[in-house]
């Protein structure tokens, strides 16, 4: 029997792979040293796994490996609270819902809010397993050009106008964009508010990435700025500040959502994690997220500037850089008669000689930004990053003279 012949549902034909996740089983697949510039991936050395072997056996007894309750483990949700009221984004316990990491947050929001034909505005470049994601409930995406200052919130305004229809939902990533590095300035942060209002459609806020901010001014939070905002569902994860692999994250919503995102949970996957959820709680109860965060905003400082360095010295004005305040990316723009280049090509050539990245139209629900590409400074050391460039210049050497 062939694909063709079974009753598949019709949105199974919306559903779109990761081009971003993919590479993870492609590089494992690769027998030769390979530079990963490619996930957004902690660097390995981030990961504080002594810390984690040294839980006591007694946080692992029976109970941790029974079902938990759907809205997270209480101790996890109470750290949780009191650690980000040490911050300048401090919540309520009954707006947090633990999640299995921030994927499963865009899931919910989407699940929640958006009915096939919808529209759903994105911004372009944007982290495409999110778009995915509304793609998959049967959403029509909008893409809005991004630029220094985060999403254009004027072309939003003309672009939803020319479109004819207003948007259900608005997915932002406003702290240090996946992929292009740059954060939402405070005036479009206001105006996005004002829109959402306007437009009655929720702020899809998704910041993996706001604790790590290491230059620049900080900037308020949607929730911040719009305290108690029903339109507002921020999606969070420990996946950036702690470790991928445990899968945990939370969302923070207005507490009457509350039980819808906990019913749309419960068809999903019961309840997150258990055992991973007593190891982050263990983390924070023991007070290692403070020193943690100190450390990664410093090393991964000085990760975007050996980057940034090693650019300059092996690329210079072959192609342009943002230069992001936090977080993990730089997104790169081949310039002149390089900018022919297509990246999609450019990522075959580069893996053959050692080196990954995200090829621009991957990031992009189109297709758009042929001319472009991901960079994550965060998980290679500078000695990793300089050959990794290197090898990049290389391969861009070698694509042009195909
Ligand atoms: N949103 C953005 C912008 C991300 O970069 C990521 C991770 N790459 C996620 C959501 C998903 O996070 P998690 O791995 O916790 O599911």
């Amino acid at each position: 029997m062939t694909l063709r012949n079974l009753p598949l549902a019709a949105r199974a034909g919306d559903l779109v792979g990761s081009v971003i996740d993919s590479s993870t089983s492609l590089l494992a697949k690769q027998t030769h040293d390979i530079v990963r510039f490619a996930m957004g991936a902690p660097a390995e050395e981030a990961v504080p796994v002594e810390l984690f072997n040294s839980v006591p056996a007694a946080v692992y007894d029976a109970s941790s490996y029974t079902y938990g309750a759907t809205e997270g483990e209480p101790h996890l949700i109470d750290a949780l609270t009191e650690y980000l009221s040490t911050t300048a984004d401090p919540t309520a316990r009954e707006r947090i819902t633990i999640t299995s990491g921030g994927m499963q947050g865009l899931d919910l929001a989407f699940k929640i809010f958006v009915d096939p034909g919808d529209l759903v505005v994105v911004e372009s470049p944007t982290y495409t397993n999110g778009s995915a994601t509304a793609l998959s409930y049967g959403a029509e995406l909008l893409e809005v050009p991004v630029d220094e200052d985060g999403m254009d919130v004027d072309q939003l305004e003309a672009l939803v106008a020319a479109r004819g229809k207003t948007p259900k939902a608005i997915y932002t990533i406003p702290n240090f964009q996946n992929p292009s590095g740059t954060t939402l300035s405070l005036p479009r942060r206001k105006r996005l508010l004002e829109l959402a209002h306007q437009w009655n459609a929720v702020i899809v806020d998704d910041d993996p990435y706001g604790l790590l901010r290491f230059e620049g001014a900080e900037m308020p939070t949607f929730n911040q700025l719009s305290p108690d905002d029903p339109l507002i569902f921020s999606v969070r994860t420990f996946s950036k500040i702690l470790a991928p692999g445990l899968r945990v994250g939370w969302v923070e919503t207005d507490p009457e959502l509350q039980h819808l995102v906990i019913n749309a949970k419960q068809a999903m996957d019961t309840c997150t994690n258990v055992p991973a959820q007593h190891l982050v709680a263990e983390f924070i109860l023991r007070g290692g997220l403070d020193d943690h965060l100190a450390w990664l905003r410093r090393e991964y400082q000085g990760r975007k500037h050996a980057m940034l360095e090693s650019i300059e010295r092996h690329l210079g004005d072959r192609v342009r850089t943002t230069d992001p305040d936090g977080g993990f990316f730089l997104w790169v723009t081949l310039q002149g008669e390089d900018a022919k280049i297509n990246t999609q090509r450019l990522f075959e050539v580069a893996l053959a000689e050692g080196v990954a990245f995200i090829p621009g139209p991957a990031l992009s629900p189109t297709g758009r930004f042929a001319d472009a590409f991901r960079l994550c400074f965060a998980s290679s050391s500078p000695e990793r990053t300089e050959t990794g460039i290197v090898r990049l210049a290389a391969a861009i050497d070698k694509a042009r003279a195909e």
